[in-house]
């Protein structure tokens, strides 16, 4: 450890891929090479360079990479909410939840510098770098709902502090290397999805990693004090940042990493009883079904509305029964998501078989069986994007087929691995302070401050 002595500073992608970036300059901004530029800009790539356009489209420069940093403005340096400095640039149409069932698209104000990068398909990235602890007080905030308990909130900067300290260590490491491709054979589909997949910036601002949507919702007091008060303390074992991973609801009991990563074991995400008893872990289809199938003591077991209230933010809120949870398809329904989702044609589907199940009852690998076709499919997101038009809530469930009907009965809500937010924030109702949260969800670690 002791790499980082100062605060560093990150770079969240914002926008990916996208023909065209449009946005405003709230303020004064500028752009090394070429000046002061403000109000509503777009930006094309083209030629493997950026082109800049103003409002009237008349392009304001090229270059292979722009930068647009704020600049300090003495009448409006005062700390205001939410646009602190005064200095903030806001994107059009960002999307937010790709692909997740409450995926939508919003203009979103960010604060720090704006960075254009463009891709070689033609292409064009917009990337927001900001200082580290800017960066956390937007995302508790975006992630939690400011009435959250103070305890939660504070857990929450910890953990969301050494899993960004520990994204960006492992980016450095891996810079060069090339991530081992996807395990994919004409019966057989083995894949899962890390944040190797940002080339031009350390991580994305959406689900996949941490949602992010800068001062676009007023930062929270409470976020603020959260951060704060855990200025530079992360989550370390044997004196390292830890990789530090999280979920909405594990459902009972935590996964284990390699149920939706790669095939290693991480002592400190050790599969846990989410619960004041111990629950024994899952061991076979049997002790599957009773589990799915049963309402057991757990800190994520809540249906208190005042309590989700406080700790969901309001989109979340629309997700409801994600400790236990049901969906219904027809055969036919099942058939065509299938085909939707895999361009393969399985025929008549006639089985799903779970072939591998962790601790907390998710599927990591999965056999679906249909008259034509026969796929193996793995891991755990993957299993959850084929079932459903948008995803399933986790892949800890168990298949009844009554005639022509698929019944899917859940548990849990997301990968399950590391901290469970709804148990976290559960406990600190309950009295439990960040430090034991944190010892809970993660076996073995010390809460230090490293910078
Ligand atoms: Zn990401
Ligand atoms: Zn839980």
């Amino acid at each position: 450890m002791g790499s980082v002595k100062n605060q560093p500073k990150i770079t969240v992608g914002i926008m990916d891929r996208e023909a065209e970036i449009s946005g405003c300059l709230n303020g004064h901004f500028y752009g090394e090479g070429y000046g002061p530029v403000s109000n509503r800009f777009s930006a094309k790539a083209m030629k493997g360079e950026i082109i800049l356009f103003d409002e009237a489209r008349h392009e304001i420069c090229h270059s292979p990479f722009i930068r647009l940093t704020g600049q300090e403005d003495s009448i409006l340096g005062l700390h205001q909410q939410p646009m602190r400095s005064g200095q903030a640039f806001t994107l059009f149409h960002v999307t937010i939840g790709s692909q997740f069932h409450w995926e939508k698209r919003e203009d979103q104000t960010f604060q720090g510098d704006l960075m254009l990068c463009p891709r070689e398909d033609g292409t064009i990235a917009a990337i927001n770098e900001i200082p580290l602890e800017d960066y956390l007080k937007s995302v508790i905030s975006s992630e939690m709902s400011p009435k959250s308990p103070m305890d939660f909130l504070k857990a929450h900067a910890i953990l969301s502090r050494s899993w960004l300290l520990a994204a960006i260590d492992r980016k450095k490491k891996m810079e060069g290397e090339s991530t081992p491709p996807p395990k994919i054979t004409n019966n057989e589909i083995i894949r899962w999805y890390d944040r190797e997949d940002h080339d031009l910036f350390d991580i994305c601002a959406d689900d996949h990693c941490q949602r992010y949507q800068g001062i676009t919702k007023i930062v929270s007091r409470q976020a603020e004090e959260a951060v704060e008060e855990t200025f530079g303390m992360a989550i370390t074992f044997q004196d390292k940042i830890c990789d530090a991973r999280y979920s909405k609801a594990c459902g009972g009991i935590t996964e284990e990493f390699d149920t939706a990563w790669d095939d290693k074991r991480i002592p400190y995400l050790e599969s846990i009883s989410d619960a004041s008893l111990s629950h024994p872990l899952i061991r076979s289809e049997k002790e599957a079904s009773r589990w799915i199938l049963s309402n057991p003591e757990a800190y994520c077991n809540t249906k208190n509305e005042q309590l989700l209230e406080k700790i969901l933010t309001h989109s979340d809120l629309k997700t409801k029964n994600f400790f236990r949870w049901t969906i219904e398809y027809s055969r036919e329904e099942l058939e065509e998501i299938l085909r939707k989702k895999t361009g393969s044609d399985f025929g008549t589907l006639q089985k799903i078989v779970p072939l591998r199940r962790g601790p907390s009852g998710r599927i990591s690998r999965l056999k679906i069986v249909g008259s034509k076709k026969s796929i193996v499919v793995g891991k755990e997101l993957e299993i959850r994007r084929w079932l459903s038009r948008s995803h399933l809530y986790s892949s800890a469930f168990v298949v009844m087929i009554e005639g022509d009907r698929f019944i899917f009965n859940g548990a849990g809500w997301g990968h399950g691995i590391g901290l469970c937010q709804i148990g976290a924030a559960v406990m600190a109702t309950k009295g439990f302070s960040t430090e034991k949260i944190l010892k809970h969800y993660f076996r073995g670690v010390e809460i230090k401050k490293i910078y």
